[in-house]
This record gives C-alpha cells, structure tokens and sequence, in this order.
C-alpha cells in the first residue's frame, strides 16, 4: 500500500501531513460516503437526510495533565470536544461511543469521576452514550469519543463551501482557552518547586472553564437555524484562528481578508495575555481548543447576521486562491501562516 523504504519521522510531514498521506491510499466505494476524510465529520447520505460521524481522542500527558484536569471536567470535555465537530457540520449530535485505555493507578472512583462528567455533557446537549470499549494501558489513560448527528441535506455546511465575498464568522470570542492553559501550567511550574503553595489562580475563573470545560456552539447553529442563515462553510476552531482560517480556504480554494481589530478577544483574555509577554490577537490567532464556530456567509446574509447576537464577522473571502492575508489598523496586510496546535510538527 505504501511504498517507503526509508524511516521517515513523522515531525516530518505534521498532522495534517500525515492525514493527507493516509487518506490518499483510501478511495471511497461506498456511493453513501458524501464526505469521507477531511472535514469535521464524515457524512453520509440516509436517503432523506445525512448522518456526520466524527471522532476525537485525549491521551493524557498531551491532551491534559492530571495535575490539574479534575476528572469530572475531563470526561465532560472528551464528549464536548466530539460534538463540536458535528455542530461545525451545521448538524445536531444524538449518540456517543466512549472507549476508554486505563492505567492500574485509576481507581474506581477516578473512572466513575469520568463518568459523571460525561453524563453531564450526555444531558446538556441530549445525547446518549450508547457503546464504547474498555482496555487497559501500561501508561495513563486515553480517551476517545465517536459522536454521530444527523444534519438536514440543505443544510449541511462543509469546509469546502465558501466563495468570493462571502462574510467570514466567528462565534464568541477567542484566545481564552490558550491563556487558561497557561495559567494551569505556571502553577504546576511553581507548586514543583514548592509543593506548600497554595494556587493563585483567583479571578481567571472564565479562562480556566474555556481549558477545562469547553462549550460546543449548539445555540449558534441554532441561532442560525432560526434565523433562516445556512453558512456556506464552517469549521470548528480547535487548533487556533489562523490554522482554521486556512482550511477552509484550502479545501474551497479561495483566499481571505481578516481584519485583526474584528477579531473578538475578551478583556479577561488581554489583560491575561499581558501577564505572560503576549498579545491577546495572537493567542486568539495561535492558542487553540476555543470551540467557538468559525464559518462564512452570503453578503446577502450580512443585514440579519450582523444583528445575532455572540457572532462576529471578522472579514470576507477573496478570490486569491490560497492568500489568507491579516490587515492591521493601518491597512498594512500580512500573510496569515498557522502556528496553532500541530500534532507532530517539531516546533
Ligand atoms: P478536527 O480538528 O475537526 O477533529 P482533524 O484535523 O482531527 O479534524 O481531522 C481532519 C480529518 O482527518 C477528519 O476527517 C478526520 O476524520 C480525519 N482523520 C484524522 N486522523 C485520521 C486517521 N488516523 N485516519 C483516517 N482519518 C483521519
Ligand atoms: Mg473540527
């Protein structure tokens, strides 16, 4: 199937790199397979409506670290980071799989911990968990979720839609989730050196619920739902700003213009932002796990968009295949490149 003779690291070719090479040996046959590999979900045709099918795996010590991930919040996380991938189809999510890898340092309490944040998320948003697989693992624990929704075919937003001056979207605001991580780790860093210290992370409640507990934007495919607006793209923003920004322009082979002062970035983000060195646009830009929508419209849309509430339009599609461009204050335009999470990209 493959035929490399040679070792090649995998930092080499990045996730997405490794992504596309896997997808290239798999061709479809199924005639029901409308989407296979590259959007947020599979989609597949049921005749009078599509099904989206998507999976999303946490493994500790690079998703999340025991330190500081309390165990209710990292089972709520694992489904809600799942669902927000059949959101960013414009769908609606109705059952997960949980398959869990356990290392003999969890208990039974530490599983049903799990569990109680994954019923949560279950009845949030009004889905049932309905399968899953349990192993064990020689070293800590993974988690993994498939989430399957249904999604109307007139609705159906893919990657792959947006068009010359279509309105470029983003739901709530960005950057957050990054800086909570952040302060997560600086009192991991400072608790080593002196395990007597108490946290001092009083005041960065919100950021800390953007790292730990992310949201899914059901509300804003609902919003948009009723307020009759089909985006004709969206992705959800998982891996920051900019590298989103680039997939749906590759994958609709068209370019765009962002206007940095449009993109929405919290006061609680900023001043935090400030505390480590860094811009608050650039955390909004690179940091990652928001799980806010990102999606385009129809010009025609702008009128009823413009008035939603939680919805930022933050620039338009271009025709320049390819040129994600970021305009400052003084109209100067930079090229945006990605820098957001890459799985296997040596930094
Ligand atoms: P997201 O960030 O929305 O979860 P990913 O970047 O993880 O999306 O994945 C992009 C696409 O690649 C998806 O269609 C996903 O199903 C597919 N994909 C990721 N890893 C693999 C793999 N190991 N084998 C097959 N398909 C994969
Ligand atoms: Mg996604």
């Amino acid at each position: 199937m493959f035929d490399n003779t040679e070792h090649t690291n995998i930092s080499k070719l990045g996730e997405f790199g490794l992504i596309d090479h896997i997808s290239k040996s798999f061709e479809v046959k199924n005639p029901k397979v409308i989407k296979g590999i590259g959007d947020d979900a599979a989609v597949i045709d049921l005749g009078d409506s599509f099904m989206l099918v998507s999976t999303d795996m946490l493994t500790e010590g690079v998703h999340f670290d025991m330190v500081y991930t309390p165990l209710k919040h990292l089972g709520y996380k694992a489904v809600t980071v799942n669902l927000s991938d059949i959101y960013a189809m414009n769908g609606n999510p109705a059952y997960i799989t949980v398959s869990i890898a356990l290392s003999s340092k969890f208990t039974l309490e530490a599983v049903e911990e799990i569990y109680e944040g994954i019923k949560l998320a279950c009845e949030n948003y009004k889905v049932d968990l309905v399968g899953g697989d349990t192993v064990s693992s020689n070293l800590g624990m993974t988690i993994s979720v498939t989430a399957v929704g249904y999604v109307d075919k007139k609705s159906v937003a893919y990657r792959s839609g947006a068009k010359e001056f279509d309105l470029i979207c983003v739901s709530g605001d960005l950057g957050a989730a990054y800086l909570g991580l952040q302060l997560l780790e600086r009192e991991k860093a400072l608790f080593k050196e002196n395990p007597n210290l108490q946290p001092d992370l009083q005041g960065y409640d919100y950021l800390l619920e953007r790292q730990l507990k992310p949201e899914p934007r059901k509300d804003i495919v609902r919003l948009l739902h009723d307020n009759g607006v089909v985006p004709t793209s969206m992705i959800d923003i998982s891996d920051g700003l900019s590298s989103e920004l680039l997939h749906i322009c590759k994958e609709s082979n068209v370019g765009c213009d962002i206007y940095i002062e449009k993109i929405p970035v919290d006061h609680l983000t900023t001043t935090a932002a400030e505390l480590f060195n860094i811009d608050g646009t650039t955390c909004a830009l690179n940091g990652g796990e928001d799980y806010e929508l990102l999606f385009t419209v129809k010009q025609s849309d702008f009128e009823i968009v413009k008035k939603l509430k939680g919805i930022s339009i933050i620039g338009h599609i271009t025709g320049d295949k390819m040129n994600a461009r970021l305009i400052n204050q003084a109209n100067e335009a930079t090229s945006i490149t990605a820098f957001g999470w890459d799985a296997f990209k040596a930094n």
